[in-house]
């Protein structure tokens, strides 16, 4: 009997060791230099000019006028980096994490600052702004 050539190939290949990386059995391979992962906002470092707003294809950024900041919905992202360099102030960076996997793309996970600290921002502005002025 005629043995087929890619049987040769397949008893060969299932001695072989796996070619690509067995994660998430071990560690992941690291990340190349210039890899564009999880978005990280630097807060106190955003000035509200809405630049990243305007640029953004996704719709990640909302604006919240009360703080001048943004909130971020980073399952919209598709990590374009076009955000990160139009920022006049570097208040945005690409990390290197891409374990993003959720079953909500809303997830607290996936967000820059998040309703509960939005809400203690704008208290904590409300307040200083009826202190009265020092004289
Ligand atoms: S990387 Fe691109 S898609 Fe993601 S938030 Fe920035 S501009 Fe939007
Ligand atoms: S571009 Fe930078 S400074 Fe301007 S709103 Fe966005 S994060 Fe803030």
């Amino acid at each position: 009997m005629k043995v087929p050539p890619t049987l040769s190939v397949v008893l060969g290949n299932l001695l072989k060791k796996p070619a690509t990386n067995p994660f998430p059995e071990k560690e992941p391979v690291p990340v190349p230099e210039g890899f564009r992962g999880k978005l990280i906002y630097h807060v106190d470092k955003c000035v509200g000019c809405r630049l990243c707003v305007t640029v953004c294809p996704a719709g990640v950024f909302e604006y919240i006028p009360e703080i001048r900041k943004v909130t971020l919905w980073l399952g919209r992202c598709v990590f374009c980096k076009q955000c990160v360099d139009v920022c006049p102030v570097n208040a945005l960076e690409m990390s290197d994490e891409f374990l993003l996997a959720t079953y909500d793309k809303y997830d607290d996970s996936l967000r820059w600052l998040k309703n509960d600290e939005i809400e203690k921002m704008i208290e904590e502005k409300k307040k200083t702004q009826k202190k009265p002025a020092q004289k």
